[in-house]
């Protein structure tokens, strides 16, 4: 059993957020759906039974080079295999199993021309709904090899932090806005995770020179309409996979933005790794190399007194 370390960060408590800031009044009808799919077609598949006799691999590379491969061939952009630590686990969590398969799905650089956006904003829920295909029918997969296993979704109420484990399964670097960029998808991707003790090889945690691009580009910092991404990496926030101080997100200052202005995604459109040939659409759509900002007023920062992640409070 993998407790939680006393330095895991608490689940992000969105009722408790949205509370904060007045309720919940983004209301996109496509984003409604496919919520409504995930908890009505995808929770009920998480669990199923466990084939009894177990398939043995010559060796656990083997092994994980079939998991891998059935991911690509299930729609994964991106796989990778780490090995789950205290760390990794949400406060007050456990889990059972030892291995992390975490996979990443990329969102279309043609529907973030315009942020925030309705379109961006169902973007993101259309990934949701589609890796959380993929988790579950890797977990299906696994089932029927005779492991047992838990899907941890990509749209939340996880048991392990699917940042720490992607950057230690060699998906990218930790950008200044928080999130992964990756050498090849840049920032827009999602993250799920399949957690299983079937013994498997790790993967290794990769320096593509993304965290030193981030301590000169302030791209991100500039535009983001909530002033929320800072200036200076935080000592008080730990170090991330290559020993660096971590660039640690105002959330108190981001939310309101993000809850009110269809989940804002600024930084990520914004994110200059979108700028690159590999980033442009290749089925013919013709794609801008600077999203269209149509940013509003920023509204206060809040400043919830609930069990949360420590943050620096920027600009208040
Ligand atoms: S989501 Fe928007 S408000 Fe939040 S950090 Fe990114 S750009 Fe700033
Ligand atoms: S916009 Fe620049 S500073 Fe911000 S995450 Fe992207 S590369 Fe890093």
């Amino acid at each position: 059993m993998i407790f939680a370390s006393e330095y895991s960060p608490t689940t992000f408590r969105w009722d408790d957020w949205y509370q904060a800031i007045g309720g919940r009044t983004i209301s996109i009808k496509d984003v409604d759906r496919y919520l409504h799919d995930i908890r009505e077609f995808q929770y009920p598949r998480f669990s199923g039974e466990i084939h009894p006799t177990k398939t043995l691999f010559s060796s656990s590379k083997h092994a994980s080079d079939y998991i891998k491969q059935k991911a690509l061939s299930f729609g994964a952009d991106e796989v990778g295999i780490a090995e789950i630590e205290p760390s990794d686990v949400y406060r007050g969590h456990s889990v059972q199993e030892k291995y992390a398969i975490v996979i990443g799905q990329k969102m279309l650089w043609r529907e973030f021309q315009e942020v925030p956006n309705e379109q961006s904003a169902i973007e993101c829920l259309r990934i949701y709904f589609s890796l959380g295909e993929i988790v579950i029918r890797i977990a299906q997969e696994i089932r029927n090899l005779g492991y047992p296993c838990t899907v941890e979704h990509p749209i939340g109420d996880s048991d392990v932090l699917h940042i720490p484990l992607a950057l230690k399964a060699g998906f990218g670097e930790l950008g200044r806005h928080g999130s992964i960029i990756h050498p090849k998808m840049g920032p827009l991707f999602r993250l799920g995770s399949v957690i299983t003790n079937m013994e498997l090889s790790i993967d290794s945690p990769i320096d593509a020179g993304i965290a030193k691009f981030c301590d000169n580009c302030k791209a991100c910092r500039i535009f983001c309409p909530a002033k929320a991404i800072p200036d200076q990496r935080s000592p008080e926030a730990g170090k991330d996979h290559l020993g660096n101080d971590r660039y640690i997100i105002d959330t108190g200052a981001c939310f309101p933005y993000f809850g009110t202005d269809n989940y804002c995604s600024v930084c990520l459109a914004v994110c200059v790794y979108n700028h690159k040939d590999w980033a442009k659409d290749f089925e013919g759509f013709q794609t801008k190399l600077f999203p269209n900002l149509q940013l509003k007023t920023p509204p206060n920062p809040v400043d919830p007194e609930i069990d949360k992640h420590w943050y620096p409070l920027l600009h208040r």
